[in-house]
């Protein structure tokens, strides 16, 4: 049997495992998704020990995306990014990669919306946002990116500029989020707004039927923001499709199969 799981603390909230033992059963893989939550403290041991007992991959979560990828031989994109959430344990030593950005780009191919050439705007600068942000720009999107810690989203995109050829990445605050979503095709809330509460990070007045907006929020799916959107006529992607899409991405790191999307979707909509 092959063990796969979540790292993270905590994680008695996560909706990973029915969603990914629902692509074993599909599959018919002998395979189990189990959670795991240790002490922040006890990480490196934690991936060790992973590594030593057999576990063929692991998911990362909250609180050691970043801390992780000093452990593993990031993959070029999670390197960009500064975070690892998925670890690959079939090579020595195990390879970590980001499936957080593929959650955000095949969200949007899912609902045939083209990002090349668009203008987007992303609300948001934490570790969804940095994931979203060279998303993206990676998909030939001009990013804006806009936070309540206006420093911390001009160093957002001092990096994704940095780090990516010819990527055109702007920065600011919240104050100008209009003016910037009034000229833009797709808009992006990786903020925690919205989060298991009736709140949205963006005006809306703001939002128009010319825009796509995801929001990276899964709980509810249905948010504010997207309430608001749809309202205004916007085209609306919610956060279980992130959601879906970096499992899907994971799966297919670890067993190089095509993932079975609509068991895993079907499975993961029971538990949201
Ligand atoms: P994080 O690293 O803690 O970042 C939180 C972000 O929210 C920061 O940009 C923060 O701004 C902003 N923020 C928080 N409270 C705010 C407020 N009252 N007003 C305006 N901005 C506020 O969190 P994260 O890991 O990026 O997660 C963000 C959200 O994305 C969560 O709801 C999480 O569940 C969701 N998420 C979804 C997926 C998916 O697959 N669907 C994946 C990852 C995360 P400051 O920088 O100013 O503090």
């Amino acid at each position: 049997m092959d063990v796969y799981g979540l790292l993270g603390n905590p994680v008695g909230h996560s909706r990973s495992p029915p969603m990914h033992e629902a692509a074993y059963d599909e599959l018919g893989m002998d395979a189990r998704y189990v959670t795991f939550e240790p002490a922040p403290e006890a990480l490196a041991s934690a991936i060790g020990g992973a590594d030593a007992l057999g576990i063929a991959g692991l998911n990362v979560t909250i609180p050691f995306k970043q801390d992780v990828l000093d452990l593993v031989d990031p993959a070029p994109l999670a390197a960009r990014i500064g975070a690892v959430n998925t670890v690959d344990f079939s090579t020595s030593p195990p390879r970590g990669y980001n499936t957080d950005a593929a959650g955000v780009t095949r969200s949007f191919a899912h609902h045939d919306v083209a990002l090349d050439g668009r203008d987007a705007v992303l609300v948001g600068a934490g570790g969804a946002g940095r994931a979203a942000a060279f998303a993206l720009a990676d998909a030939g999107a001009s990013v804006h990116v806009a936070n309540r810690t206006v420093e911390r989203a001009a160093e957002l995109a001092a990096d994704v500029r940095a780090a990516t050829e010819d990527a055109t990445v702007t920065a600011g605050g919240l104050d100008a989020l209009a003016d910037r979503i009034a000229g833009a095709d797709v808009l992006v809330n990786a903020t925690s707004v919205g989060m298991d509460e009736d709140a949205t990070p963006v005006p809306a007045d703001a939002l128009h039927a010319g825009l796509t907006v995801l929001d990276a929020v899964y709980s509810p799916i249905e948010t504010r923001l997207l309430r608001d959107a749809a309202a205004a006529g916007a085209t609306t992607i919610d956060g279980a499709w992130m959601l879906l899409f970096q499992g899907v991405a994971a799966f297919e790191c670890w067993t190089g199969r095509d993932a079975p999307v609509d068991a895993m979707n079907v499975a993961l909509r029971a538990h949201l």
